[in-house]
């Protein structure tokens, strides 16, 4: 087996990873687009993107554009997998923003159900849960020439699917042979996790507030996972829940389905879209959601009682006026949605793979010295690696 970081050794987002058997079945792993920082390039790539068809499939990790966001500049002959349901999230949030790779989104192929196996040429991949704060956001595992390797996507260990990200993963430990893990946070320090708070502190901060006032949470529309377990927390409450139509489309296409794919949905309070009637008697334990900062702002001059929570990353913080930002309500609360590096090493101990190869990262060198007595692959973006 042979493995080609086409982009993501030493660069946060825009990953793609292709994997070949000695037989010669391609597939790839995510395709994402660039982050503007890095100067937001295209890929080109034989058989992928140029020429004539030379994989099997290009299977997409999760829900965000550094990992999905190229699809559209695929060949129209290369098939594109992601989870059925994270699919259809995909294309409707690309809808929804005007994204160019909607079309696309809505021709990709199914992954089989988590666990589920899919052959491509002598190469199976195994999809296996992961948490990131998306919804069915997927690792996978590939097998081909009696080798197995682990490609993360983007994970964490401090989110709300912790422990059904490791059970799901148990039946692997020791038995495979490269790791190819997200190492976004490498750089970061230890003490990184001591103020980046997880998704249950936000639940608790947030229910604290809801207990004296209404909230306004900013989140991504695709966190689906964050507005679920709310969601079920003010349920349970008795509070009401409010959103958007944007984020109600995009939460509709995860929860339409007769029988909801995770427990973990039937908590999700199907919220109502809001209006400035639906505020007139707005009080504590009511949570308003919106993934807008104009709405952010206008619902904050409408609700003067309310606290406002934001959660997303605080470099976003940019596209708020300054006096917005010191408004004594304003509250920055942002949980990543990657591994920190305790748990990069948390991580690896718990699977013992044979090798690591840090993707997704400006830091591979200190992922290497976080992993000490692991292996880790000093690769470059396009160099072979054989496994
Ligand atoms: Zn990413
Ligand atoms: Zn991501």
């Amino acid at each position: 087996m042979k493995i080609n970081v086409i982009r993501g050794t030493h660069q946060f987002g825009g990953n793609a990873v292709k994997v070949t058997s000695d037989s010669g079945s391609a597939i790839v792993l995510d395709f994402g687009a660039e982050f503007a920082v890095n100067g937001g390039r295209a890929i080109v790539a034989e058989g992928i993107t140029a020429g004539k068809p030379g994989v099997l499939g290009v299977l997409i990790s999760h829900s965000h554009k550094d990992h999905a966001g190229l699809i559209h500049t695929i060949l129209p002959g290369v098939p594109v997998y992601m989870d059925r349901i994270a699919g259809r999230i995909y294309r409707t949030y690309s809808e929804v923003t005007g994204r160019p790779e909607a079309a696309a989104a809505g021709k990709m192929k199914a992954l089989p159900p988590l666990c589920g196996k899919i052959e491509f040429g002598d190469i199976t991949v195994t999809p296996f849960l992961s948490d990131h704060g998306t919804y069915r956001s997927e690792m996978f595992l590939a097998e081909a020439d009696g080798k197995r390797l682990l490609y993360t996507g983007d994970f964490r260990l401090h989110g709300l699917l912790r422990s059904e990200l490791l059970s799901g993963l148990g039946s692997l430990r020791g038995t495979v042979d490269l790791l190819i893990t997200e190492a976004t946070c490498a750089g970061r320090g230890d003490e990184y996790s001591t103020y980046v708070p997880s998704e249950r502190t936000l639940e608790k901060s947030v229910l604290e507030f809801l207990g004296k006032s209404p909230v306004i949470l900013f989140c991504s529309i695709i966190n689906i996972d964050r507005i679920a377990g709310l969601s079920g927390l003010v349920k349970d409450k008795g509070g009401r829940v409010f959103v958007s139509w944007a984020e109600k489309r995009v939460i509709d296409e995860a929860v339409k389905d007769d029988a909801p794919p995770a427990a973990f949905y039937q908590n999700l309070s199907i919220p109502e879209t809001y209006d400035s009637s639906l505020f007139a008697d707005i009080g504590k334990g009511d949570l308003i959601f919106t993934s807008s900062f104009e709405d952010f702002r206008i619902l904050s001059g409408m609700i003067p009682s309310a606290e406002l929570v934001f959660t997303e990353w605080p470099g976003n913080l940019a596209h708020m006026n300054s006096a917005f930002r010191e408004d004594p309500r304003f509250h920055v609360m942002h949980v990543s949605g990657h591994a920190h590096p305790a748990e990069l090493r948390e991580f690896a101990e718990f699977l013992l793979p044979r090798a690591v190869l840090p993707v997704h990262t400006s830091s591979p060198e200190k992922c290497a010295e976080l992993l000490e007595g692991f292996r880790v692959l000093p690769l470059q973006d396009g160099e072979d690696f054989s496994l």
